[in-house]
């Protein structure tokens, strides 16, 4: 098994879902007391998140690579960023390496490839809508990525900051949210993201009448994919579900 290493914190809530579901994929293929080979530096995640409100992306992003290049030092064979966001800063990251960073917009795109899908609803922080980084990432597999208008992206932003990376999880956020999938679908989209970690804490994706690929399910499997790629399977297959 190869060893991974992840970068976390972003927030703690959906880290905590990357731990749970990388050690449940590697016992549900290996079998037994088998459990994922992996080292976590987890960020406070209040400084960072100021960085990002202030713009200042760079200083972020050299934190996060700083990590990187301990977690392969310390022997991580590849490295994850647990949250979408601060792929805004992923070539920096991989650039402080010199083992793989699994993409987490490249992981969603397979997941959505393999779905058959074309136009999916991003849902995720103003940021990762908004800006082109992510967009752009999808848009190389051929997908054709929408996002809510201007109020819906306001609310998303507030939910997720506000409320999932804080352990808050509110029924009138889900209904929310539910909502600007629907006006999503009205308007063309054929399938959803959860393109922030801690979007699958408040919504089911079997209750969204869309075909949804959770980003952090979707990361999580690209992640045991190169971990176990030299075992030979014994158990189930690694598919977690939250
Ligand atoms: N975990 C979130 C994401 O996937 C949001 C928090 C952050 O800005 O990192 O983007």
């Amino acid at each position: 098994m190869r060893r991974l290493g992840l970068i976390g914190g972003m927030s703690a809530e959906s880290t905590t879902t990357y731990y749970q579901l990388l050690n449940q994929g590697v016992r549900a293929r290996l079998g037994g007391l088998h459990s994922a080979e992996l080292l976590l530096w987890s960020v406070d995640f209040a400084p960072i998140a100021q960085l990002q409100a202030a713009g200042d992306w760079a200083r972020a992003g050299a934190q996060l690579a700083q990590a990187a290049h301990v977690l392969e030092r310390a022997g991580a064979e590849a490295v994850l960023i647990c949250a979408n966001t601060m792929h805004l800063e992923a070539d920096e990251v991989a650039a402080a390496i010199s083992v793989p960073l699994i993409h987490i917009g490249d992981a969603t795109a397979q997941a959505l490839t393999a779905l058959e899908v074309k136009r999916p609803l991003l849902l995720a922080t103003r940021f990762t809508m908004e800006e082109t980084f992510y967009r752009d990432r999808l848009e190389h597999y051929g997908l054709e990525p929408m996002i809510p208008g201007e109020g819906a992206r306001e609310r998303l932003h507030a939910i997720i900051y506000d409320e999932l990376c804080q352990g808050v999880i509110d029924v009138g956020s889900r209904t929310a949210v539910m909502a600007i999938i629907e006006r999503g679908r009205a308007e063309g989209a054929d399938s959803v993201i959860f393109g922030c970690t801690e979007l699958g804490l408040l919504l089911e994706a079997d209750a969204v009448g869309l075909p949804v690929v959770d980003s952090a399910l979707a990361h999580v499997n690209a992640a045991l994919a190169f971990a176990l790629a030299d075992q030979s399977p014994q158990g189930r297959a690694a598919t977690p579900n939250r």
